[in-house]
C-alpha cells in the first residue's frame, strides 16, 4: 500500500472513532491541515523529491486520499447532526399544531350573585343601594340605634373593639347605614338597601362566622305600616324563591324597632307542612324586621310625628343557604373551586 493509502486508512479509522465535533476537527487538522496535515505534507514534500514522471501518480493518490477523508468527515458530521436532532425531538418534543388547553374562566361568587340579585329585586321597586364604613363609632353602631351602653343587645352582639375606650368598632350589623342614610338624604321618602360585611366575635362553625354579609333595608315615608313591611318582605321572598313561598312574622324584640319581628321563609321542600329539611317546622328562620323606633328616626334627624318607617335585615349567606340548600356556612368562604363552580 502506498503512503497516501496508509494515511487515508488511519484518518478514516480516527473519524470512525470520533464521537464529537471537536474530535472530528482534530482529525481534520491532523490529516488535512494546510501545512502540517499529514496528507497535505506528504503531498507537498513527497512530490518535490520525485522524478517528474512519478509526480502525477503520487499526486493523484494523495488527492484521492484527501477526498476520501473529506467525504468521511462530512458523512460523520451529518450522522452526528441527525443524532442530535433525534435527541432534541425525544426530550423536548413540542407538537406546535396541538391545541392549547383552554384557560380556566372564573365567574361571580355565589354570595355576590345573591347580593346582586337582591339589589336588582329592590331596584325594581325604587330602592337605591346605600353603603357605609365597616369601621364605625359606637354612636352609629349602637347609640343612635337606641342601644345605649348596658343594653342587652350589646352583649348579644359580640363586638370587635378597635380602641381602648371602646368607642370605635367593626360594625356588628349594617344598621348604622340607616342613620347615615337618613342624615345624607334628609327629607323622606327614603327607600334604601344597605348590603355589606359585618363582624361578630363568633367562633367559626357550620352555622357561625366571625364576619358575614348582611343586607339591611329601610323605608321611611308618610303613613307606612306593618302591612307595607310584610308586603315588601313577601315581594322579596317570592322574587328570590318563587311565587309559592310565603313569609311569616313572629313578635320579637330589637332596640331599634317597635314593634319588632323575626321573619321566616316558608320551607321550599314541604311548603309549610314540615319536613326533615326544616326540622318539621315548615318555616326557615331568615332575619329580623320591624317599624323603625321613633327615637331612631329622631337620631337620624327625621320627625317621627310626620313620618314612619320600617326596616329589616338578614345574612346574605343565610339567603344563599336557603336558596341553594348549602349545609355549612364555611363553604362560602373556603374558596374550594369544586364548591364555587356549582353556582
Ligand atoms: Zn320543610
Amino acid at each position: 500500500m502506498s503512503e497516501a493509502g496508509r494515511l487515508r486508512d488511519q484518518a478514516l479509522a480516527a473519524i470512525a472513532r470520533a464521537s464529537t465535533e471537536p474530535d472530528l476537527e482534530a482529525v481534520e487538522v491532523e490529516y488535512l491541515g494546510r501545512r502540517e496535515g499529514k496528507i497535505s505534507r506528504q503531498l507537498l514534500s513527497g512530490i518535490a523529491k520525485l522524478a517528474p514522471e512519478q509526480r502525477a501518480a503520487l499526486g493523484q493518490e494523495a488527492n484521492e486520499a484527501r477526498r476520501a477523508v473529506e467525504a468521511a468527515l462530512e458523512a460523520r458530521r451529518a450522522e452526528q447532526k441527525a443524532a442530535q436532532l433525534a435527541d432534541i425531538a425525544q426530550t423536548e418534543a413540542i407538537d406546535v399544531t396541538f391545541p392549547a388547553p383552554p384557560l380556566p374562566r372564573g365567574h361571580i361568587h355565589v354570595l355576590s350573585q345573591v347580593r346582586h340579585e337582591l339589589e336588582v329585586i329592590f331596584a325594581r321597586i325604587g330602592y337605591t343601594v346605600e353603603e357605609g364604613p365597616e369601621i364605625e363609632t359606637d354612636w352609629y353602631n349602637f347609640e343612635a340605634l337606641n342601644l345605649p351602653k348596658g343594653h342587652a343587645s350589646r352583649d348579644v352582639q359580640e363586638t370587635f373593639f378597635l380602641d381602648e375606650a371602646e368607642e370605635v368598632v367593626l360594625r356588628t350589623h349594617t344598621s348604622p347605614v340607616q342613620i347615615r342614610a337618613m342624615q345624607r338624604i334628609g327629607t323622606p321618602p327614603i327607600y334604601i338597601i344597605a348590603p355589606g360585611r359585618v363582624y361578630r366575635r363568633d367562633n367559626l362553625d357550620a352555622t357561625h362566622l366571625p364576619y358575614f354579609m348582611q343586607l339591611e333595608g329601610l323605608a321611611i315615608d308618610e303613613g307606612l305600616t306593618v302591612g307595607d313591611l310584610k308586603g315588601t318582605l313577601l315581594y322579596m321572598t317570592q322574587s328570590l324563591f318563587g311565587q309559592e313561598r310565603q313569609v311569616r312574622m313572629r313578635p320579637h324584640h330589637f332596640g331599634y324597632t317597635e314593634p319588632s319581628y323575626e321573619f321566616d321563609t316558608m320551607c321550599g321542600r314541604c311548603l309549610g307542612k314540615g319536613c326533615r329539611s326544616c326540622g318539621g317546622a315548615g318555616w326557615l328562620e331568615t332575619g329580623g324586621c320591624g317599624m323603625v323606633h321613633p327615637q331612631v328616626l329622631r337620631n337620624g334627624g327625621i320627625d317621627p310625628d310626620r313620618y314612619s318607617g320600617y326596616a329589616w335585615g338578614f345574612g346574605i349567606e343565610r339567603m344563599a343557604l336557603l336558596k341553594y340548600d348549602v349545609e355549612d356556612l364555611r363553604l362560602f368562604y373556603e374558596n374550594d373551586i369544586r364548591f364555587n363552580r356549582q353556582f
